[in-house]
């Protein structure tokens, strides 16, 4: 597919191009353009908000039991992550936290584990080697699947940090805390944006190539994408060093393991919380009860941290991705629950879809399964 039967017209390499949000694809496309010596601006209304240092870093498209598409996408993302997180390392001179740990998904008995929609891709697991993977797992789990393909990055503490410093080592500029509060057409065309910075002054900048990639509040700029917030509440144990080897997925509840001993656990996920910050005694106490269900032993590990945040859900659980209503205008929102598995193939997409002659097939077929208007009936 060429770049014209995609949609996608020329730019030229002077032009700034505006991302529309600075959580974690924001910072992965930017990132990806100034790596293309493209100019490119960030506009971010608060770091601290984005789901990206928010998330469990888990890498996992079999152990969510993807399927179709976003299973496609999900393990094409998987296949780029390594190469992906060298350029990042490269550039910021910093370390992400990407690790091979596996993923183990237990169940309470062997059929439940072979009707799984990725069995097929997992190493099928009885009850012994379930508790040789998995020691100190509750005795109620029977079976499992490794996915020892699946991985973990720690987004929260390195990933982040480290793309924000590879961005500014590219030449990306930022503008943090300043909130898009409109866009702007001219002749049907994306011509610029309305913005609040932080002191309350509002600018217009013009613009005629932007990607909106404002996470779990995009519809909030273009009301016509079904986006909206799924709230997740997350804690950290500190476990003693090595006493978890793999993480655990769980129904409802997963236990991510980092390189020290921190283990991640996750998440409640709350769709009709809109977006209330904050944690609730009730979603704290799911996780506890999470813990106990899997790994008892983990009850006396001590709690370090509580946090949220909400995934960019679109009705089907799957991205918007490439062009939007407004030509000039691309998407990059609605990853929802896979964000992080996701960036490393999403920024390649849209830099090539911003820069190159086309984007790479395997990436192209896919366009069509996630476009902003798949959910309109004809
Ligand atoms: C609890 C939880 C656990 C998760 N675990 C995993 C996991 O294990 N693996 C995985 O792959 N994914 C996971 N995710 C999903 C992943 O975090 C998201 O899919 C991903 O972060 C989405 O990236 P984003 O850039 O679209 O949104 P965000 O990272 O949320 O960034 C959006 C940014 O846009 C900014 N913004 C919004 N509106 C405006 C505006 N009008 N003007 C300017 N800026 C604006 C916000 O301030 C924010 O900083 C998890 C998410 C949550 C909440």
């Amino acid at each position: 597919m060429t770049r014209s039967q995609l949609g996608v017209a020329n730019i030229a390499s002077s032009e700034r191009i505006l991302i529309l949000g600075g959580g974690l694809m924001g910072l992965s496309i930017a990132h990806q353009l100034a790596r293309r010596e493209q100019h490119v601006t960030v506009l971010s209304r608060r770091r601290s908000e984005a789901a990206g240092f928010v998330a469990a870093g888990m890498l996992a498209p079999h152990a969510e039991g993807l399927s179709g598409a976003l299973l496609q996408l999900g393990q094409l993302s998987l296949s780029r992550i390594p190469s992906w997180v060298a350029q990042i390392e490269a550039d910021s001179g910093l370390p992400c936290g990407l690790r091979s740990t596996g993923i183990v998904v237990p169940f309470h008995s062997a059929n439940e584990r072979d009707a799984y929609p990725t069995a097929a891709f997992g190493e099928h697991l009885d009850h012994e080697q379930l508790a040789q993977e998995l020691p100190g797992i509750n005795s109620a789990w029977k079976a499992g699947l490794l996915f020892a393909q699946d991985g973990q990055i720690d987004n929260r503490r390195q990933l982040m940090r480290a793309l924000e410093s590879a961005c500014v080592d590219r030449g990306v500029q930022f503008q943090e805390g300043v909130e898009v509060l409109e866009l702007f057409t001219a002749n049907d065309h994306l011509s610029g944006v309305r913005t609040r910075d932080s002191e309350g002054k509002e600018a217009t900048l013009t613009c005629e190539r932007a990607v909106l990639c404002s996470g779990a509040w995009s519809g909030q700029l273009l009301p016509q994408l079904p986006v909206f917030p799924v709230k997740g509440q997350m804690l950290s144990l500190q476990s003693p060093r090595g006493a978890l080897r793999r993480v655990i997925f769980g129904p409802g509840i997963y236990l991510v393991p980092r390189e020290d001993g921190l283990v991640v656990v996750g998440a409640t996920s709350e769709r009709n919380a809109s977006f209330s910050e904050g944690l609730t005694p009730q979603g704290q106490t799911t996780l506890k009860q999470g813990i106990a269900a899997l790994l008892p032993e983990a009850e006396s590990w001590p709690p370090m941290e509580r946090w949220w945040g909400f995934r960019p859900c679109t009705p089907d659980e799957s991205p918007l991705l490439g062009n939007s209503p407004i030509p000039g205008l691309l998407l990059a929102c609605g990853h929802h629950r896979n964000g992080v598995l996701m960036a490393g193939a999403t920024s390649e997409l849209i830099a090539d879809l911003v820069c190159t002659t086309a984007p790479k097939q395997d990436l192209a077929a896919l366009l069509p399964s996630f476009r902003w208007d798949r959910f309109q009936s004809n």
